[in-house]
């Protein structure tokens, strides 16, 4: 069994008496470097798949679209129905255990670089330092009193960040209703009440979450932040200050020889404090705030590259690494992880594959027979066809188990791509041929228009013997 590291839980201690503390704001750094652009690279893929997705057609319809009152769901070439959410608690169960499996290997990297709530942080900082200026100029316009320019630059910023906020709620809203007419039918106010209330709902938590609770949503709201300690270990990669090379931290001159003063190599400039966007410091030690986002890695590597030291100070390593042992990188915890992922993959993907297109629903009147005028013995259903392919197809209607066995009403319907179609049907029988309890009978439909779409559906016939 790994070991686990102790991960330092950093909620601020509340004065005496109040059950919440005071919010300390955080200036953040503007700062340049690899994994910043690897941030932005992701963040922009995941922007441009969440705005794009709601604009893209598919066919004569809207790519992505859960169409909630006809509790239909379009995703790129599928309809899914709402029989089919099995398959979204599968992909869910996936979603979970990539993530348990990601958290093994490289600690919390998916809240630094893919977590919605971090992506649109860092758009709503970048927003802050167009509009007020860099960290430094910032905490000095917070400080200044009310002039021209403060207003300017903070109505500026706060009608930025409600754009952002307006244009992520209506993509959301997008998703459940057609986007195209969306925009039209909210300008002449045709649009739903309803629609009105998401659309502000969605804008205003936005622009909360990314411009005012920032780090407090990763430290206090997201349960993530609770139980991702538990999963790492000491060969689990995480942000991390090396103590041995860094202490005893301390200003110095470029070039001076500054081991022989007894100092490391941390020049105690507090960038790295600076540039966290949850505000900590990681020389501390590993915290429950850390968003393993690597902020911090990239300033400190560009110090100690003007320093004329070697990068690294502050690095993505493990537990092992910093005491001198190797890290395991193959180990049981993540081995399991990985096989039950592989695992709910392939049977994911097999039950995709394998997902019929037609359903066939057999409904019995609640009259259990009755004699009709030639004197057989008559037994009414509600067929129901749902057709779940992206084409229109024409069915035949068969129906046996029974010798001598009769169908009255329509035997062959045409059922739109995505549709349902009921038709009430009756089937007849000899009263001789029938059995003492109830009979088994089947109905089978099959598309005129490709033999290998077809559909059996049992059911019972009941006669007078049943009784
Ligand atoms: S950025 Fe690097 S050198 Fe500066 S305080 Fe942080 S760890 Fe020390
Ligand atoms: S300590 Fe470093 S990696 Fe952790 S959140 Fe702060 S900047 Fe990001």
């Amino acid at each position: 069994m790994s070991e686990q590291i102790p991960v330092k839980n950093v909620t601020p201690p509340t004065e005496s008496g109040t059950l919440y503390a005071k919010r300390t704001k955080i200036f953040t750094k503007a700062f340049t470097g690899i994994f910043r652009n690897i941030r932005i690279a992701f963040g922009a893929v995941l922007f441009v798949l969440f705005l794009g997705t709601a604009w893209i057609n598919w066919g004569d319809r809207q790519a992505v679209w859960w169409n909630l009152p006809e509790r239909k769901f379009y995703i790129f070439g599928a309809t899914f129905w709402p029989q089919d959410f099995m398959l979204l608690s599968w992909l869910l169960i996936i979603c979970a255990f990539g993530l348990f499996f990601i958290t093994v290997f490289a600690g919390r990297v998916w809240c630094g670089y893919a977590c919605p709530q971090t992506t649109w942080t860092w758009i709503f900082i970048w927003v802050e330092k167009i509009t007020e200026g860099d960290r430094n100029k910032r905490m000095r316009l917070e400080k200044a009193p009310m002039s021209m320019e403060k207003f300017l630059r903070r109505a500026a910023k706060h009608g930025l960040w409600l754009l952002i906020g307006f244009v992520t709620a209506f993509t959301f809203m997008g998703y459940f209703s057609p986007v195209r007419e969306l925009f039209p039918s909210l300008i002449s106010g045709e649009a739903s009440g309803s629609v009105y209330f998401w659309i502000a709902f969605f804008t205003v938590m936005t622009y909360l979450a990314a411009g005012f609770m920032r780090e407090q949503v990763c430290i206090y709201m997201c349960p993530y932040s609770r139980f991702q300690s538990v999963m790492f270990d000491k060969d689990t990669l995480i942000v991390s200050y090396d103590v041995e090379r860094g202490e005893k931290r301390g200003a110095r001159k470029k070039g001076s020889d500054y081991k022989a003063e007894g100092l490391g190599d941390c020049i105690d400039c507090n960038l790295c404090v600076h540039v966290c966007p949850t505000g900590i410091d990681i020389r501390d030690g590993l915290q429950i705030a850390c968003i393993s986002c690597a902020a911090c890695v990239d300033v400190c590597d560009d110090v100690m590259t003007r320093m004329g030291y070697d990068k690294g100070l502050i690095s993505y390593t493990t537990e092992h690494n910093l005491t001198g042992s190797k890290t395991k990188l193959l180990r049981p915890r993540l081995i399991g992880y990985a096989t039950a992922l592989l695992f709910m993959i392939g049977l994911f993907s097999y039950n995709i594959t394998a997902r019929t297109l037609v359903e066939l629903n057999v409904i019995k009147d609640r009259i259990p027979y009755r004699e009709n005028f030639d004197g057989r013995i008559e037994n009414v259903y509600l067929l129901r066809v749902i057709n779940k392919d992206q084409l229109s197809h024409t069915f035949t209607i068969e129906a046996t188990g029974i010798e001598g066995l009769r169908l009255e009403g329509k035997k062959t319907v045409e059922v739109g791509a995505g549709e349902i179609y009921s038709t009430p049907v009756s089937l007849s029988a000899d009263f001789d041929n029938l059995a003492a309890g109830p009979n088994k009978v089947q109905f089978n439909i099959k598309s005129t228009d490709d033999e290998s779409i077809y559909r059996v559906s049992k059911t019972t016939f009941i006669g007078p013997q049943a009784r």
